[in-house]
């Protein structure tokens, strides 16, 4: 009896665990509903550098959120809770519109790509097409200049789906990148058919390098096989020298990640003399 009442206890506390994470959850839903019109919404930048030369090419646009009460609240939670509904298109629209706004007003001064994520359920929103172009009309920022990054899973959910409308993105003059590569259940073999430029290794093959032996075996074949089918690689989660040698000698196009700079505010981007 002792066993089954602690037992019982035990429910009962994670019962309100669950109901307070509930809550919190339906709480930043509706929290979400305004942040972007009361511009609590922002866009942080991470630089992306070419290994060869050691410049930024690209900068990666990455949501934040200043919530008024909770403080900073991390994308990892807020765009799963936005995606759950059709909140995450409007704040996708919202992202895309201020990123490439931001980077194409600082031409020419400011000469990178400009990468930006999509959800899955933004890849399945018929409007997709009409904001990316509008935005790429209204903004400063030449169609080639931006990148949008899509994960496997958006695209191995309907694969024909998503073909469809990466080609029509394409059309657009922009270029596509397949994020958190080795994180889902897609080969190289079906990405081959899809309009795609670059690759991103997930950050969970790079943390453990340059010890593990395996680990450079399986990093140095992913790029040796997206090279074969013409995509170019950006190694995610740099945070060590090492990382950066190891990943410049077995061939890695890119890197980004905390050793060459965190995600920053758009001013300390343009002060920190990206070469
Ligand atoms: P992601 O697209 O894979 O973005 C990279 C994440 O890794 C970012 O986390 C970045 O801050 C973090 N990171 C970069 N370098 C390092 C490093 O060296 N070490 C470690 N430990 N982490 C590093 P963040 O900004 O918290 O974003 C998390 C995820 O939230 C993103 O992962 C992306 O999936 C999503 N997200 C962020 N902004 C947007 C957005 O505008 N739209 C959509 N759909 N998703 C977004
Ligand atoms: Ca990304
Ligand atoms: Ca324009
Ligand atoms: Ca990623």
């Amino acid at each position: 009896y002792q066993a089954k009442s602690r037992g019982g206890g035990c429910h009962a506390f994670f019962d309100v665990g669950l109901r307070k994470r509930v809550q919190r959850h339906m709480d930043l839903e509706q929290d979400l509903r305004h942040a972007a019109r009361l511009d609590q919404l922002w866009v942080a930048y991470q630089p992306v550098a070419e290994l060869s030369t050691g410049r930024t090419v690209a900068v990666e646009g990455l949501l934040r959120w200043q919530h008024p009460v909770h403080g900073a609240v991390s994308p990892g939670e807020f765009i799963p809770v936005a995606e759950e509904t059709d909140l995450i298109n409007r704040i996708g629209a919202h992202m895309l519109r201020t990123a490439t706004g931001q980077i194409g007003a600082e031409r020419p001064g400011l000469d990178v790509v400009l990468n930006a994520n999509l959800s899955p359920r933004q890849l399945d929103d018929p409007g997709l097409h009409a904001l990316v172009q509008g935005t790429l009309t209204d903004s400063a920022l030449p169609a080639g200049d931006l990148c949008l990054e899509v994960t496997e899973e958006a695209i191995m959910r309907d694969p024909t789906a998503a073909a469809r409308v990466l080609n029509s993105l394409r059309e657009l003059g922009i270029s596509l990148a397949i994020d958190d590569f080795g994180t889902g259940y897609s080969s190289l073999a079906q990405l081959r058919r899809l309009p795609l430029d670059i690759l991103k290794i997930d950050r969970s093959f790079i943390t453990d390098l340059p010890e593990s032996g395996e680990l450079r075996v399986i990093v140095s074949s992913i790029i040796t096989m997206a090279h074969a089918i013409g995509l170019a690689v950006v190694a995610e989660g740099v945070e060590t020298a090492q990382q950066l040698d190891l990943l410049r000698d077995i061939g890695c196009d890119h890197a980004q990640g905390y050793y060459l700079s965190k995600p920053v505010p758009l001013d300390e981007l343009l002060t920190s003399g990206l070469t």
